[in-house]
């Protein structure tokens, strides 16, 4: 069986993930476990007892993350030395995923994803990562459809709906890079009308009415708000982003509506939310179900 991705030179971005077959929406791209995994208590400095332990393939693909020059053993202590200034900063993708996996599971404190912390960010990405604690995987789906030879991205971001300024400011504090996706070159019509739009969504959910009677208010801030979503998830299906926080905002919609005796329009949107977590935990390509 082929792989579905490989990691390769993405220009002016060092390494990253490349599809080398389609691959549809919805579709698992890769599983990973991680490499080395410290729990609650360890320190950084303890990877370098769990690196001695690796194989020769695992310790090389681990010293491969490394921006530390050097070689052998000398190479690990830097490393190690590394990551913990990594941890401190958050300044590798690497860490980002060693984030996300602390944060959904009680047993790792940090685990490093090796493949995994090779994609890059898009604010507009085309895959999402998912950490499965019963599994103690991470897993990637495809959440559009990716033609061979396109870059697989992920939004290192926890949310989306941030203004160009925003992101690329938090992207560069804590991954020290400059991010030029589509939505953040904003010499582009494309570019600037996302961030017009999102512009617009945000104003929009400033207004209140102090003066209304709690009653009547209540109403028209649920009205507002159902407002401000559609307009928000009118600009996400512009720029094609998908993913379970946008799922979730479908279902908070949903759940407006529905509170509001809205109940097709609920249900409408509760599928469409539906749909799209699907995407992030669906189906295996043929070629990945071989390989296993
Ligand atoms: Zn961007």
């Amino acid at each position: 069986a082929r792989m579905l991705y490989e990691v390769r030179v993405a220009a002016n971005k060092g390494l990253g993930l490349f599809a080398k077959l389609p691959i549809p929406r919805g579709t698992r791209i890769l599983a990973e476990k991680p490499l080395v995994a410290l729990r609650s208590g360890q320190r950084p400095s303890d990877i370098l007892g769990y690196a001695k332990k690796l194989d020769e393939k695992s310790r090389e693909q681990l010293l491969g993350l490394s921006w530390h020059p050097g070689s052998g053993i000398k190479r690990l202590g830097r490393w190690s030395e590394a990551l913990g200034w990594a941890v401190r900063n958050r300044r590798t993708k690497a860490i980002d995923a060693t984030m996300k996996a602390a944060s959904s599971s009680a047993a790792y404190e940090l685990a490093l994803f090796p493949v995994i912390a090779r994609i890059n960010h898009s604010c507009l990405p085309n895959a999402q990562a998912n950490y499965h604690p019963l599994h103690r995987t991470f897993n990637v789906h495809a959440t559009r459809d990716i033609p061979a030879g396109e870059e697989v991205s992920i939004n290192y971001l926890p949310e989306v709906g941030q203004l160009q300024g925003q992101r690329v400011a938090k992207l560069e504090e804590g991954y020290g890079f400059t991010c030029n996706c589509p939505a953040c070159d904003l010499s582009t019509n494309a570019g600037k009308e996302g961030e017009q739009s999102r512009k617009e969504t945000r104003d929009s959910m400033k207004e209140t009415r102090a003066d209304m009677p709690a009653r009547e208010r209540q109403e028209w801030l649920r009205e507002r708000e159902i407002e401000a979503l559609n307009l928000m998830l009118d600009m996400y299906r512009r720029e094609d982003i998908v993913g379970r926080e946008v799922a979730s905002i479908y279902y908070h919609l949903a759940r407006l509506q529905s509170s509001g005796d809205a109940f097709d329009d609920a249900l409408t949107n509760a599928r469409v939310g539906l749909r799209l977590e699907e995407d992030c935990l669906g189906a295996d390509h043929p070629e990945y179900l071989v390989a296993l």
